[in-house]
């Protein structure tokens, strides 16, 4: 195996599901669990885990910007 494929296979493309999860961002730090995101989203995208927000659907979700709006502690942001 030459140094060229070693290269290739170390550049490996990401997946549809990691591109799209990267669009929705939640700080957990500042989440304080009060579910208004949650219960705000039109795509149930989101979802409560361990009292914090958490992205369960990242295909649904169709940058609306609810949830980054209604958020009380900013912790939600959407590319
Ligand atoms: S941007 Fe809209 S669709 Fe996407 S998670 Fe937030 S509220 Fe839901
Ligand atoms: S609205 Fe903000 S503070 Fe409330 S659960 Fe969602 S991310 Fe956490």
């Amino acid at each position: 195996m030459g140094l060229g494929s070693l290269f290739k296979r170390n550049k490996k493309k990401k997946t549809k599901e990691e591109v799209e999860e990267s669009h929705i961002d939640i700080f957990t730090d500042g989440c304080g669990g009060c579910e208004k995101c949650v219960i705000a989203c039109p795509n149930n995208v989101l979802i409560m885990e361990n009292d914090k927000s958490s992205v369960n659907n990242s295909f649904g979700c169709k940058r609306c910007k609810v949830c980054m709006a209604i958020c009380p502690n900013d912790c939600i942001k959407v590319n």
